[in-house]
């Protein structure tokens, strides 16, 4: 953890042994109001993750209430091998929280590491990995490999500026917040704390590529054996992004599922998010490819574990209703910003992530038409 302890000059101090006593008493007042606000976020103990054992040997860490990012994290001990971890997360110091809780749980190296998409918090903690095990095979669809410098760098380096205004808006708050609100400042010294450690990483972050880019096409599956156990890494398609890969473990019935959705299903209409990385019109599709897999639990990206279907079937229906929205208005010439007038944010979905896929979805069938495509 990184302290930005603040040192008074010892020329200072003994320039005060020439001043009357109440004013080095004012002096050691302001000192310690201003040594004590300095390191008010650097003394919180900022730990990540929440773990459980959802299996046998595999884990899954959630973000523990007010962190700094909403990213999940999965372990899947190798006895004898080491361990497959499944996305990096988003800064060194929670891929370094998660490389710790590896070695506690699964002794030896992480031997595989899995970048499920190109999204920063699943990729950006690459580095410490690489650090910490310089073997580590770090498993990608191309797709991803190509965004990652493509898309995700700049706009990492765009995120910074608005990052730092953000923290300085909380700062702000901060002071504003009354003495007897102690569960309010509790919650707001926590976030800022995780954003000043993400801030003073992030401008010496190194991207660490993938060293496997794997070129899979939709059904595809890649197999790997290890520590006795059997795990299938599978491309499905294009859903929330180009190059989304999924992990199987067809004996304990799991399936690690990155952001292909989450339970409340607003994860799969993230596919407009910045760049447009995904699909609107192919997403039902490739989620019914998931859908074929006979798992118990799947465990998102993001919130909590998922028992049964039930959920993915959600995403699936409210996929295929917003594509057919999306192309009567096509159909009838409708402009898109016409459309966005129109169409209506299902309940427990964001307004902003939904009226991004319906512009995805425009996009789509716009190029589709350009190429003389069939709709699908
Ligand atoms: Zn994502």
């Amino acid at each position: 953890m990184q302290h930005n302890l603040v040192v008074f000059p010892c020329s200072l101090l003994l320039k005060l042994r020439g001043y009357p006593a109440i004013w080095r008493k004012i002096f050691w007042i302001a000192a310690a109001a201003i040594f004590a606000m300095a390191n008010a976020a650097a003394d919180t103990n900022y730990v990540h993750f929440q773990w459980k054992e959802v299996r046998d040997g595999v884990w899954f860490g959630v973000p523990q209430p007010n962190s700094f990012a909403t990213t999940n994290a999965v372990i899947i001990a190798l006895p004898g091998v080491g361990s497959m971890v499944v996305d990096s997360n988003y800064a060194d110091f929670i891929a370094r929280e998660i490389i710790e809780k590896a070695k506690q749980v699964a002794p030896g190296p992480v031997r595989y590491l899995i970048n499920t998409h190109l999204h920063p918090d699943h990729v950006q903690g690459n580095e410490a990995f690489k650090k910490a095990f310089p073997q580590v095979e770090i498993i990608a669809h191309q797709r991803t490999c190509q965004g990652i410098p493509a898309k995700t760098v700049p706009r990492i380096k765009d995120r910074i500026s608005p990052l730092r205004q953000e923290l300085d808006a909380m700062r702000k708050r901060r002071i504003a917040i009354g003495e007897n609100e102690k569960e309010a400042a509790s919650a707001l010294d926590r976030r800022m704390a995780g954003l000043e450690l993400y801030l003073s990483e992030a401008k010496a972050t190194v991207w660490v590529l993938p060293t496997s880019c794997l070129k899979m096409t939709t059904g595809q599956m890649k197999k790997i054996t290890a520590g006795g156990r059997r795990m299938e890494i599978y491309y499905f398609g294009r859903g929330h992004t180009a190059g989304d890969l999924a992990v199987y473990l067809p004996v304990e019935k799991v399936l690690v599922a990155g952001d292909l959705w989450s339970e409340g299903g607003d994860m799969l209409l993230n596919n407009g998010i910045d760049g447009r990385d995904g699909s609107t019109l192919e997403t039902a599709m490739t989620l019914r490819g998931v859908r074929k897999l006979d798992f118990d639990i799947a465990l998102p990206g993001h919130r909590e574990v998922i028992r049964g279907k039930a959920s993915l079937d959600a995403a699936i229906m409210d996929d295929n209703k917003l594509v057919a929205q999306i192309r009567e208005s096509y159909a009838r010439g409708e402009p898109v910003d016409e459309t966005l007038k129109k169409v209506v944010t299902p309940p427990n979905m964001g307004t902003a992530p939904w009226q991004r896929a319906v512009i995805r979805g425009y996009e789509e069938m716009e190029l589709r038409h350009q190429l003389g495509l069939p709709e699908r």
